[in-house]
């Protein structure tokens, strides 16, 4: 299993015209190409962050023309629109293999009773002024919150970050899987869904995506979970002269660290839990590295790796 960080798709200084993510996601699907011609059997997840974000600006500001679409739509929108980028480009990589390459419409449960349901905390879409956020809030049945102390521009629309219960999809997945396809799947943390009444909804919340992978590995029986972000390794006193870089933990010694919060929230921190999770939960291994040392970490050559105590 493979979570793809936000730059395999959009890098920090681009705009994200659809030459720019395509040129990313080709370079992304060499190195999962590279690993899927080493005999394994891949599901991919990927985030969406600053996608989903310009599709809420283009939601908005065409509002007055036709209906705006509700947050987990966007979610399914972003699935189509990365996972046909990586499908169409993995086949390019793939085809000569006689590899299969397929994007699953994900949906991930979870529960209206998760604590976030009460006290939203994750941000989504463009900042505002107070006075738009908060009218925008009352036209939409939004919660907006103060993101930052200062600015002209310091209010956002804040959404509940609920835990992953379960992938509606993962049986498919899994057989996909099986049959030698590469799947990507659970795209941006998955569609949230809760139950009620024997059915499922969509609700407008945003599940992380590495705890969403962890689950989807999980599901899968994946022996492997490979987080492909940024940087090469885990870092210990991050932000300091005395950064070091974690090679080798046991579950519990991550753990350790983690309570110690070397790993920053919203970045480090949720990739540290999501992969001693599913090394805690019965995973071989987790490994956190950057996309271009993807093959080298699963060889033992660089990486952080977490395994079983
Ligand atoms: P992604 O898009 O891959 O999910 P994130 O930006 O969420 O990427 O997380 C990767 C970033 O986490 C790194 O670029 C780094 O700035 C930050 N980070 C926070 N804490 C640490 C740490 N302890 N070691 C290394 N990187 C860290
Ligand atoms: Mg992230």
């Amino acid at each position: 299993m493979i979570a793809l960080g936000g730059n395999a798709i959009k890098q920090p200084h681009e705009k994200g015209t659809y030459e720019e993510q395509m040129a990313n996601v080709e370079t992304a699907s060499t190195q999962i190409a590279k690993i899927a011609r080493n005999g394994y059997e891949i599901a991919i997840t990927h985030g969406n962050g600053p996608q989903v974000g310009n599709l809420a600006i283009q939601q908005e500001q065409g509002a007055h023309m036709v209906p705006a679409q509700p947050l987990f739509i966007l979610g399914s929108m972003t699935q189509g629109q990365i996972g046909f980028m990586m499908q169409q480009s993995l086949q390019n990589e793939l085809i000569k293999d006689g590899k299969d390459v397929a994007t699953v419409v994900t949906q991930v449960i979870v529960s209206t009773d998760d604590p976030d349901f009460q006290d939203p905390t994750k941000p989504v879409g463009p900042y505002y002024d107070e006075e738009t956020a908060k009218r925008l809030g009352a036209e939409n049945n939004w919660i907006v919150k103060q993101v930052k102390p200062t600015g002209e521009k310091n209010w956002r629309r804040v959404v509940p970050s609920p835990k992953p219960l379960g992938i509606a999809e993962a049986k498919a997945i899994k057989r996909l899987v099986e049959s030698g396809t590469v799947v990507i799947a659970s795209g941006g943390g998955g569609i949230p869904v809760y139950k009620n009444g024997g059915k499922r909804h969509g609700v407008d919340a945003v599940i992380d995506k590495d705890r969403a992978g962890a689950k989807l590995a999980e599901e899968l029986g994946a022996n492997i979970f490979l987080i492909l972000t940024d940087v090469e390794y885990a870092l210990l006193n991050f932000g300091t002269d005395n950064e070091d870089p974690v090679k080798k933990v046991t579950v519990d010694q991550a753990k350790q660290y983690l309570s110690e919060g070397h790993f920053k929230a919203g970045s480090m921190g949720p990739k540290m839990e999501a992969a001693l999770g599913f090394v805690e939960r019965g995973g071989d291994h987790a490994i956190i590295t950057s996309l271009d040392k993807a093959a080298d970490a699963l060889a033992g050559k660089t990486g952080t790796h977490i395994v079983p105590n």
